[in-house]
């Protein structure tokens, strides 16, 4: 067996591992860093992504440190008119390629062990991988620490195991296989019959109503309704500052006013800040997907919306929801398109805790629902502070949330750790200057030139302190719910 030695060992060469090692390439010049990955190539779950995934926040705050995505042009058609285009998953597997390729390995500091799988790692420090295909065993000793870049467990549908039964007779597929329908005339299905309410069941009704099939062919099961951001305030740099600006600033009054999670999302609705596919239905779910009006507008077309919980069987021409529910009948020779696998954990994950454990980081979001930012400014913590205490500090760990009434504590946990880091000055430099911030190098950028739009921050600083209090309220009371939640239904 093969030993080798590596400063940092990563396992997950996925966006967070890359994100991670990208910055701490730079911050830290001496050390040596080691990718353990299972998948053949860099990028994690975007390898098993549908053809039309597309990336729902702007690439211009994506992916890592040192390299932007070439095309961050506005599209001028189609439901995103008007916005920052969206990278296509092609786009993104590309990107983290390009990173690997051109930008990590060229280094000579680092390491890459695709096709393989962490094992585990003994007292002494040393790690085991094994090669997926060939079997072989390698050890590598692990100087400084082994980074766990696999926390967030994403599952999608092409990967994920069904949590329900499928009769032998009944139609079942996934997002992916849908392009490929045209290849098969004959098999065409006069209705199709989406399974889940979360964002890939969104694209897929999109992709579906923009083949041309018409809403009445379209059934679509959402357990549970979602919140979802509009993303006219959500794109990035100068042009787009007052909008953004005016949208956190709408976040905070709602705290102040609000007595509840679900009350916070109520009144940033009335702004247009916040959208629900069906005004009829509270959303029970909040996930943090990006949608534009011109989606939201697509998705209202499809009215026949089952809401009875979970499938727990599809059969041909019913779907089944335990043993309580009557069956619901949909159309025989319906196609049933899975879209139930959960993303990222959204309920109080098992590894969750602190993110620096003495010899080992496990990388978790800082500032959510943004992981690449989270892993890249967690590796500068990392190479320029002194003790796992005063890390740790600086990089609280936050949770992703799951539902309305526990957003606030993912909203608290912002709120206080930008606030640590706008306190250390060298923390508020490299704000400045990460692109992955989505407004530290815009502000910057204006400032420098003097731009008169920077007048939409004035009093800003002032309103969060108001809020303060109300966010704090709002965000205790959601932590204990969030952490008695029981996990999710999608
Ligand atoms: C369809 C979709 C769209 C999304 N869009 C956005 C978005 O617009 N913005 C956003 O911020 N987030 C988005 N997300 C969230 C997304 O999860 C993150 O953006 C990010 O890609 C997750 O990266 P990751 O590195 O944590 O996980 P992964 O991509 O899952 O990478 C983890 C890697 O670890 C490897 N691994 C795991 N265990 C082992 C082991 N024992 N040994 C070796 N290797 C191992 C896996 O093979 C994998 O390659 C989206 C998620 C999905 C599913």
């Amino acid at each position: 067996m093969t030993t080798q030695a590596t400063d940092y060992l990563i396992i997950g060469a996925g966006a967070v591992g890359l994100a991670f090692a990208d910055s701490l390439l730079d911050e830290d010049p001496d050390c040596h860093i080691t990718f353990v990955d299972k998948h053949a190539k860099p990028g994690g779950h975007w390898n098993d992504a549908y053809s039309f995934v597309a990336l729902h926040q702007p690439s211009a705050f994506y992916g890592v440190n040192s390299l932007a995505f070439t095309s961050e042009a506005i599209d001028t058609h189609g439901a995103n008119a008007g916005l920052c285009a969206l990278a296509s998953g092609t786009e993104v597997l590309a990107y983290f390629e390009k990173v690997m390729n051109l930008r990590l390995l060229p280094s000579g500091r680092v390491a890459y062990h695709r096709l393989s799988e962490f094992k585990g790692r003994d007292e002494s420090g040393t790690a085991t991988i094994r090669g997926v295909l060939s079997g072989e065993e390698k050890r590598i000793t692990v100087r400084r620490k082994l980074v766990d870049a696999t926390f967030y467990q994403t599952s999608v549908p092409s990967t994920h195991t069904r949590a329900f039964a499928v009769d032998e007779d009944a139609r079942i597929c996934i997002p992916g296989d849908l392009p490929d329908l045209w290849k098969r005339p004959e098999n065409i299905p006069e209705a199709f019959v989406i399974l889940g309410g979360g964002k890939t069941a969104m694209d897929v009704a999109v992709w579906l109503t923009e083949a041309g099939v018409a809403p009445d062919r379209i059934h679509w099961v959402r357990p549970r309704d979602s919140w979802l951001n509009n993303r006219k305030y959500l794109q990035p740099g100068e042009d787009f500052l007052a909008a953004t600006v005016e949208s956190q600033m709408a976040h905070l009054e709602a705290f102040r006013v609000s007595q509840s999670g679900e009350e916070v999302f109520e009144n940033l609705e009335k702004g247009g800040y916040m959208l629900r596919i069906d005004p009829e239905v509270t959303p029970e779910m909040y996930h943090y997907a990006v949608i534009s009006e011109g989606e939201i507008a697509m998705l209202r077309r499809i009215t026949q919306v089952i809401r009875k919980g979970r499938v727990t069987r599809v059969a041909n021409g019913a779907l089944h929801f335990g043993e309580t529910v009557h069956p619901v009948p949909v159309p025989a020779g319906a196609l049933h398109i899975d879209c139930t696998a959960r993303a990222v954990p959204f309920s109080s994950a098992d590894n969750a805790g602190p993110q620096f454990r003495g010899d080992t980081i496990v990388l978790q979001p800082v500032m959510v629902p943004l992981v690449t930012f989270s892993a890249a400014l967690t590796a500068y913590i990392e190479a320029h502070f002194p003790d796992d205490a005063t890390k740790n500090q600086l990089a609280r760990a936050a949770e992703l949330t799951d539902t309305p009434a526990t957003f606030p504590y993912a909203f608290m946990m912002n709120l206080m750790n930008r606030g640590t880091w706008m306190q250390t000055p060298e923390i508020a430099a490299w704000l400045a200057k990460s692109r992955l911030d989505p407004t530290g190098p815009t502000v910057a950028r204006m400032s420098a030139a003097g731009d008169p739009r920077l007048a939409a921050l004035s009093g800003f600083r002032q309103a969060v302190m108001a809020a303060m209090p109300d966010v704090i309220r709002l965000g205790m009371a959601a932590k204990a719910i969030h952490e008695t939640a029981a996990s999710p239904a999608k």
